[in-house]
């Protein structure tokens, strides 16, 4: 299977490629230059497997250039241990419609473990096959989970180095901490002034850049991406929406053949695109529902045509969503405009000109088909929240609440009954302070983080995860901010090759 970029449609590369590289040379993102389908048998045989079992049987699809003994020992090492719960990511009927799929039980507690988890094999697999022994310097723009989730990922992982870019005002206060108390050899963590798409517009511009890419090559180094505009972080994500169907199939909620919703809490597309592919493959989906926060530039898109970035930019209690240039919705388009790398470069130039452009009506029609959409401020996040835990005693964090409430207004509006599986992807107790003001119906909290994680604990009678717990006694290792501008003299400085 080959892989093409959504700029330049005459590129055709292995998995491995894509993968080791992050990124095209011309800035566009790699895609499949076609799509796997599956068969009702093929998803027949998942409902008995575990979940390693299913990623196997779903990546061997899509990733051909690597041997069956190097993805069983990838899905190993990545699912084998290290998830706190045996079903790695379990889909739970919590009462009413509301089916829910738990990606946080890996190890930072949020859904880019599912990911972050595999990437590094991943990548040095490919890497061993491609870049011919040179270092692999992984770099990061994160909205709080991804950086965390990847310095997990590639700590002490031989042959690669990973540097983390946060923007400053931008994560919850356990993210940071997350961050920059985080152990390992090969490690960095940087913070910025301004906000996630400053960080990851000179992420972006970083590994554009020729002359840092020939300072790095001179090292015998060379950049890879662990954001979700590498491929190998998409692929991995795929997985679990078949999963889910395997699970609401043993769960007894649908037959094999019947259709289910998704609804994806959304930010730079990356986890709704993967349901996407998943319903390319023939997994029987009916509607994508693509829930965004305040930040709702989706929302407006995916029901007008007109994307434009020329707004407010908000600060929620769901950070990891305030995003305003969804990177991934680019794969999405080059599929959905027939493949054709001119209207993205049309599109991409007007966004990078203009901040906004304009589907036409063709494609508009495609994405009201596949996708609905809509959003929820902090208040309604907050709202949802406490009304879950009243009406189902479950207790959920900012970002699912989102979902769980577009989800609702999306049945109001349609009256669509269709089993619906939302995708929940966080522990409630990464942002303890709007989880805690929520059920205790809008008392601001007091104390520190570990304090209100105390106290949300005694309330709701749940149990926040150890690794977050011990935070309160890590040292912090990283507290460098530096201005966007100067994000490639950070990159020198900790690679330590200035
Ligand atoms: C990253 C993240 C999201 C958004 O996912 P995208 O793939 O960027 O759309 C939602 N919720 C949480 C908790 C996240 O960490």
């Amino acid at each position: 299977m080959q892989y093409t970029s959504t700029r330049n449609n005459s590129l055709s590369v292995s998995s491995s490629e894509a993968i080791a590289a992050g990124i095209s040379s011309e800035g566009g993102l790699f895609v499949p230059a076609e799509i796997p389908h599956v068969t009702p048998e093929f998803i027949e045989a998942l409902v008995p497997m575990t979940y390693i079992e299913r990623a196997r049987a779903v990546l061997s699809l899509w990733l051909t250039d690597y041997t069956k003994e190097e993805l069983d020992a990838y899905t190993e090492g990545a699912y084998g241990s290290g998830f706190s719960s045996d079903a790695v990511a379990p889909t739970v009927s919590v009462g009413g419609n509301l089916n829910i799929l738990e990606l946080w039980h890996g190890p930072t507690c949020a859904f880019k473990d599912m990911a972050l988890q595999l990437l590094p094999y991943l990548l040095t697999g490919a890497a061993k096959r491609v870049s011919g022994g040179r270092e692999t310097v992984i770099l990061v723009a994160t909205s709080g989970d991804t950086g965390k989730a990847a310095l997990e990922g590639f700590k002490d992982v031989e042959g690669t180095r990973i540097l983390v870019f946060y923007p400053e005002d931008g994560v919850s206060p356990m993210q940071k901490l997350q961050m920059t108390t985080q152990a390992g050899k090969n490690v960095g963590v940087c913070a910025i002034y301004g906000n996630f798409d400053d960080a990851q517009t000179g992420v972006k511009r970083i590994f554009t850049d020729k002359l840092v890419k020939e300072k790095l090559s001179a090292h015998n180094m060379a950049f890879s991406s662990a954001n979700s505009i590498n491929w190998g972080r998409l692929v991995p994500q795929i997985v679990y929406y078949f999963s889910a169907y395997a699970d609401m199939i043993k769960l007894g909620k649908i037959k094999n053949g019947e259709k289910l919703n998704f609804t994806v809490p959304t930010g730079n597309f990356g986890n709704i695109l993967a349901a996407y592919y998943a319903r390319e493959m023939g997994l029987p989906v009916n509607k994508l529902i693509c829930a965004s926060n305040a930040n709702n530039v989706l929302t407006e898109f995916l029901t007008t045509g007109h994307y434009n970035r020329n707004r407010p930019f908000f600060t929620t209690v769901s950070p990891s969503m305030d995003i305003l240039i969804s990177s991934n919705l680019e794969r999405l388009l080059w599929h959905l405009s027939g493949c054709d790398s001119d209207k993205i470069n049309e599109l991409y130039d007007s966004l990078a000109k203009t901040g906004e452009f304009t589907v036409n009506g063709e494609i508009l029609e495609k994405l009201g088909a596949l996708f609905a959409a809509g959003s929820c401020d902090d208040r309604g996040t907050k709202e949802t929240i406490s009304r879950v835990f009243k009406e189902h005693n479950y207790l959920c964090d900012t970002h699912t609440a989102v979902g769980v409430s577009v989800y609702a207004d999306y049945v109001s509006a349609t009256g669509d009954s269709t089993p619906t599986v939302i995708a929940s992807t966080a522990s409630p107790y990464k942002f303890s302070k709007a989880v805690l003001e929520a059920v205790t119906n809008g008392k601001e909290p007091c104390g520190d983080e570990f304090s209100m994680v105390d106290e949300l604990e005694k309330l709701t009678g749940t149990c926040a995860p150890e690794q977050l717990k011990n935070l309160k006694n890590a040292t912090v290792r990283f507290d460098k901010v530096v201005k966007k501008e100067d994000m490639e003299n950070a990159v020198y400085s900790l690679l330590g090759i200035e």
